[in-house]
């Protein structure tokens, strides 16, 4: 059980230099994956010695340091966060940060092939709502996409996680060639099952096997396509994030769209990412970052740690460069999108 701690005290809320307010944290807990998908990751992926990955109890220490400038909701993501050796720990540790109203909400991005056997324990911990990754219905492309034959754990574990009580959104990145003739079994499927669905255009982050523009689907061209088999309306719901939604007439869910190439949506940003060896990017589509780690593993980590989040905020830029230019995708950036958090 984690350590027992107080209320956690209000200091100076994070803001940038453009007046938006950092609410909102997604924390790497690992650069290791059980799957390989091929626009996230290459085959042979050269993973982080564990000296330089932070320690559950660092990710603890440095979520709270979060919350005391005014962060309210942490989503855990990776790499895949659920294979971190006793992740439950710290899910559960944050999940009493939320029953202490210290946090709104505690929640994961996952791949969902450990969620047959996590998702009743998640629960348990205060998790009311999960992501997971699914780009395919069909077992023999799922195998392709991401290298490892996994679908039906995957199945499974979606909808343990429903059945045990917790929402479930589907993020699907809509692929061209490959998933393009299947986004509307994907949204039947969901609307079948209870389940959202938010279909993500590819971003231009770190060097794959394929060339990023081959497998580019831009969004505007998938709506229309997928408004003819369903009615669906704009929706004014927001959660913060990048997501524009539609309503799905008379099912009472929604599909959401984030649209980085064909439609910024940074002006709104109220998030960091910080990486799973505590670094910190202000935006997932630059370059710019500061090392909390050395901060938290310094003689005074509290002073250290707070003057490196000011410098860190203050730097935050106001959006990111991806963009469609003459056919080819501009504005990339080295890391992975398994490096910085998805
Ligand atoms: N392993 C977990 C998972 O797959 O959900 C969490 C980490 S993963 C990096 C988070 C999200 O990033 C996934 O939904 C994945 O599809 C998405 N993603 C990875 N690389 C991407 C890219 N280049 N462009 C768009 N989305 C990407
Ligand atoms: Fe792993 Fe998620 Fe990247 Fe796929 S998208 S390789 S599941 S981290």
């Amino acid at each position: 059980m984690p350590d027992d701690v107080s209320h956690i005290p209000a200091s100076t809320p994070l803001q940038d230099s453009f007046g938006r307010r950092i609410t909102y944290l997604r924390l790497s807990v690992t650069d290791r994956c059980d799957l390989r998908c091929r626009y996230c990751m290459a085959e042979h992926m050269t993973f982080l010695p564990k000296p330089e990955v932070l320690t559950l109890e660092e990710m603890l220490s440095l979520s709270r340091a979060f919350m005391e400038r005014g962060v309210r909701r942490i989503r855990l993501t990776g790499g895949e966060p659920l294979v971190r050796k006793n992740i439950l720990w710290l899910i559960e540790a944050l999940g009493d940060e939320v029953k202490r109203s210290n946090l709104d909400e505690i929640t994961i991005t996952t791949n969902g092939t450990q969620l047959a056997h996590m998702s009743h324990t998640l629960a348990q911990f205060g998790l009311k709502r999960i992501n997971v990754s699914l780009d395919t219905l069909q077992a023999d492309k799922f195998a392709e996409i991401t290298r490892r034959d996994r679908l039906t754990d995957v199945m499974n574990g979606i909808l343990t996680a429903r059945d045990a009580g917790l929402k479930v959104k589907i993020n699907t990145v809509a692929l061209k060639g490959k998933n393009e003739d299947e986004l509307i079994d994907i949204l039947d499927w969901c609307v079948s099952e209870g389940l959202d669905l938010t279909l993500i255009e590819t971003m231009p982050l770190g060097d794959v096997a394929d060339a990023r523009e081959d497998n580019y689907l831009p969004l505007t061209a998938v709506l229309p396509r997928l408004g003819e088999r369903w009615a669906l309306t704009p929706s004014g719901h927001r959660t913060g994030g990048p997501a524009r939604y539609y309503d799905i007439a008379e099912t009472g869910r929604k599909l959401g769209l984030i649209t980085p190439l064909t439609g910024n949506f940074c002006d709104g940003c109220n998030r960091v990412r910080v990486t799973c060896t505590g670094r910190i990017y202000m935006c997932l589509g630059q370059d710019d970052h500061v090392d909390l780690r050395a901060a938290l593993r310094s003689d005074n980590p509290q002073a250290n740690l707070h003057a490196a989040l000011d410098k860190a905020i203050g730097a935050k830029p106001k959006g990111h460069d991806f963009a469609m230019s003459d056919g080819r995708m501009v504005g990339k950036v080295g890391r992975h999108m398994s490096h910085t958090g998805g």
